[in-house]
């Protein structure tokens, strides 16, 4: 399966937060490559509220939240002084079905008008 990853970065310019947008994949192989983008954000202009939001994420997987919420909380590269909040649903997704992905892409923009 092909889980990708992709993070938008939204920083409050009265600098009370900074949101890490998380779409697609987050899995225990791709989790990492969400680290430096925390340690930034927490450094960046502190105090703020840090957020990594998986709301909007296709697929996550337990593992790789568990993995993520541990390196936050006692990685020494991601020391900071702002904190970090992760944002989740309440069920985890399911990596989607190729059919069911493509029906959502087109949905998105409003091709298949019913
Ligand atoms: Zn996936």
């Amino acid at each position: 399966m092909d889980h990708k990853l992709s993070v938008l970065v939204q920083v409050d310019l009265d600098g009370r937060y900074v949101r890490l947008l998380v779409t697609g994949c987050l899995t225990e192989a791709n989790q990492h490559a969400l680290h430096p983008l925390i340690r930034r954000a927490r450094t960046l202009i502190p105090p703020v509220t840090v957020s990594v939001d998986l709301t909007a994420a296709e697929h996550v997987e337990g593992s790789a939240v568990g993995q993520l919420r541990t390196a936050v909380d006692h990685d020494p590269t991601l020391e900071g002084t702002s904190p970090v909040e992760l944002l989740l649903s309440c069920a985890l997704p399911e990596h989607p079905e190729a059919p069911a992905r493509m029906t959502r892409h087109l949905r998105a923009p409003g091709w298949l008008a019913a």
